[in-house]
């Protein structure tokens, strides 16, 4: 149910922008600004490299991924390939679309979805069909329609090529430094880090205008971001939200530790909610402050404050 309820009202979209270029060859398609009753896409970013488009995350609504097309075929080359950050659906829900319009794409990706199609994928497509039975009002239906339909896609949403550790790789002629991290924001979180314009992709280890801790290790989390900040870069790429100087970065690492030594503490939920948006100070800006607080009111319970069994299954082994 989290991500029905949660996103039913404090959501973001894709927004009416074309893409940024955010260094020479490299462009964001941006998931959009928070508003309200839609489900999120994640940011997107298109490589142009000697042998292709490389993309990294799909997004989730059609409009999102075609935009990614359509940038890809403003640099007049086909997708050669995809690379997800993690299987969360506003990441790899335009896979199938991408693998539609070239056939010869390859999918990198941790192994993490097969866990998660098994698991938590198929308790969220029972819980969309008992959501859809109570609603009544066909638009609403049609999006959580959609929403199944990205589930059922299955294998088509799964990586070619696994992901299994650390390294740099080669693809489509462009040398990237590729990180996996274990049992963060998921079971396996692929960032990276482009060594020839020092721009970092950090999917969803980074989000605003809070940390979107559904399926996470809080504590793993917080070691995954010390791994970022150890990489050179000059311009960091989160899953939601706009691009972060090393100074913005240090910000929300600062603002994430102090939240958990909040609910490691006897502070009110409350308190802990108002402590991140003072921590994250100008990466929250007012008009989402109200949503940042809403989210790590919930988080609080469903998340940081978990029951140990809860958070030992979402943090592997010690
Ligand atoms: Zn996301």
């Amino acid at each position: 149910m989290r991500w029905i309820w949660i996103f039913a009202w404090l959501s973001l979209t894709a927004a009416a922008l074309a893409a940024d270029e955010v260094a020479p060859g490299v462009a964001l398609v941006s998931g959009g600004a928070y508003v309200l009753s839609e489900q999120p896409d994640g940011n997107s970013v298109l490589f142009d490299a000697p042998g292709g488009v490389i993309v990294f995350d799909t997004g989730r609504h059609a409009a999102h991924t075609r935009k990614v097309l359509d940038q890809a075929a403003a640099m007049g080359q086909p997708v050669v390939a995809v690379i997800n950050s993690h299987w969360h659906l506003d990441h790899v829900g335009g896979n199938p679309t991408i693998r539609r319009a070239f056939p010869a794409v390859h999918i990198f990706a941790s192994a993490a979805i097969k866990g998660a199609r098994a698991g938590f994928l198929a308790k969220y497509r029972q819980d969309l069909f008992a959501e859809i039975a109570k609603l009544s009002d066909p638009v609403q239906k049609d999006g959580l329609l959609a929403e199944i339909a990205i589930v059922d896609a299955g294998p088509a949403l799964e990586p070619d090529v696994v992901i299994e550790a650390s390294g740099p790789r080669t693809i489509a002629g462009r040398t990237l430094d590729i990180h996996l991290e274990r049992n963060a924001v998921t079971a396996g979180d692929v960032w990276l880090f482009d060594p020839k314009t020092r721009v970092l992709l950090a999917g969803d280890l980074v989000t605003l205008p809070a940390p979107f801790l559904d399926t996470a290790c809080p504590r793993r989390w917080s070691a995954a971001l010390a791994q970022l900040e150890r990489a050179t870069f000059t311009t960091l790429i989160p899953g939601h939200g706009p691009p972060l100087s090393r100074t913005q970065f240090a910000a929300y690492r600062t603002a994430y530790d102090r939240l958990l030594a909040c609910a490691a503490s006897k502070a009110s939920n409350d308190a802990c909610g108002a402590g991140w948006v003072r921590d994250a100070g100008a990466l929250v800006p007012e008009t989402d402050q109200k949503a940042a607080k809403a989210l790590i009111g919930y988080y609080m319970e469903a998340s940081l404050r978990a029951a140990p069994e809860q958070l030992a299954k979402l943090c592997g082994a010690p």
